[in-house]
């Protein structure tokens, strides 16, 4: 039975991968600050006993035994990446030197959640894992995108140097049940709205671009890529290549709740990038991986733990 390291387990993300991982035998190590994360998450598998959680930021150094690491801890949404920025950029490169120092140590395969955040405001399109990207370096979001980016690089640098085998996947716009409510991600800011009948708040024109990815189909991306052969390590793009305009998703959302919320338009925040598809080719080639879930699927599942939630059948 191998064991596993989920770093940021307690998130959104993370608890998808936890739960698949004990499904596949795995017993799991989840570490979480609970920055983001919460408890609530992985509550429903804290009876299974190949299943620990361990409150530690992934800043400071941990020593475990494991054999493989997944390290996703890390603020996603931009309000809370950019609530604390020293600290995000803190957990992307201390984060990412202690995990790589850990994964040496015990020789465990590392995988990384990066981002398409490290394209910036790409000038590519749709994005090709061989795009270098265009991220302001002084904006309000390269805490993230350069913290991610020099975590990439040291995931290469450790592979380089001291030979560790290491995955690097760039995840797109992700969405799912246990997204946090209040995190300002677009399509848990549009239900969560909706559903509360308040206006729906577009971000400029709404004619910006963004392609969404249902979670069970991310996780099952990852889950692939852990798996290559020893001589693949990425980066590889995982995402879902439909590419809709935000104004589309906020019209999609209010249709599928039946909701009487209008279309308000505020502000687009800085830098916020216009257009954003991931080209998967080589996810298609080399993990025989695409997204199944198509959006309104997703939308509906997504919508229908939201409106549990707001109900207070879960909390
Ligand atoms: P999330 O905020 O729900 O999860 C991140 C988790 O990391 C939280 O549980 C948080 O408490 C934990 N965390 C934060 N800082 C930590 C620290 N210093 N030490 C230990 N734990 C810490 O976000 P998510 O959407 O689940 O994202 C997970 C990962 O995937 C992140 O690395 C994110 O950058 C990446 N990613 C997500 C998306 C997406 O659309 N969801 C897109 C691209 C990349
Ligand atoms: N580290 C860790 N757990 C381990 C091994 C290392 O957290 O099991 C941390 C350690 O704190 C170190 C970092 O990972 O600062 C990088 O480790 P590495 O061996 O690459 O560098 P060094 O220890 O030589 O600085
Ligand atoms: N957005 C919006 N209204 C909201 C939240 C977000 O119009 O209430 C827009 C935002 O400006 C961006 C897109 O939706 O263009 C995706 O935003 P999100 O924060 O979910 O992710 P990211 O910008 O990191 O892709």
């Amino acid at each position: 039975m191998k064991r596993a390291l989920v770093t940021g387990g307690s998130g959104f993300l993370g608890s998808y991968l936890c739960e698949r991982l004990l499904a596949d035998d795995h017993e799991v190590l989840c570490v979480d600050n609970f920055y983001t994360g919460a408890k609530r998450n992985v509550d429903h598998l804290l009876d299974d006993k190949r299943f620990e959680l361990m409150r530690h930021d992934i800043c400071f150094p941990l020593y475990v035994e494991v054999d493989e690491i997944y390290n996703l801890a890390c603020p996603a949404s931009p309000i809370h990446y950019q609530h604390d920025p020293v600290q995000t950029t803190k957990t992307s490169v201390l984060g990412a030197i202690n995990m790589l120092g850990l994964a040496k140590r015990v020789k465990a395969r590392i995988l990384q959640a990066s981002t398409s955040e490290i394209y910036g405001d790409p000038l590519v399109h749709p994005q090709t894992e061989s795009y270098w990207g265009n991220v302001n370096t002084v904006g309000v979001r390269a805490c993230y995108d350069e913290g991610k980016r020099c975590a990439e690089t040291l995931f290469y640098d450790y592979k380089r140097q001291h030979h560790l085998s290491i995955r690097v996947s760039r995840i797109f716009n992700t969405y799912g049940p246990r997204m946090h409510p209040n995190d300002g991600r677009v399509v848990s800011n549009f239900i969560v709205q909706a559903l509360r009948s308040e206006d729906i708040t577009l971000y400029g024109d709404g004619s910006q671009t963004r392609a969404f990815c249902y979670v069970d189909d991310l996780i099952e991306g990852i889950i692939r890529l852990m798996a290559t052969g020893p001589e693949f390590t990425g980066p590889i793009n995982i995402g879902n290549p439909h590419e809709i305009q935000v104004r589309e998703l906020a019209e999609r959302t209010i249709r599928l709740t039946g909701s009487r919320s209008r279309i308000v338009h505020r502000p687009l925040p800085e830098d916020d990038p216009l257009q954003r598809c991931p080209d998967i080719g080589l996810a298609r080639s080399v993990l025989d991986w695409t997204p199944t879930v198509e959006l309104d699927t997703g939308l509906e599942q997504t919508i229908g733990y939201f409106r549990q939630m707001l109900t207070g059948t879960i909390h």
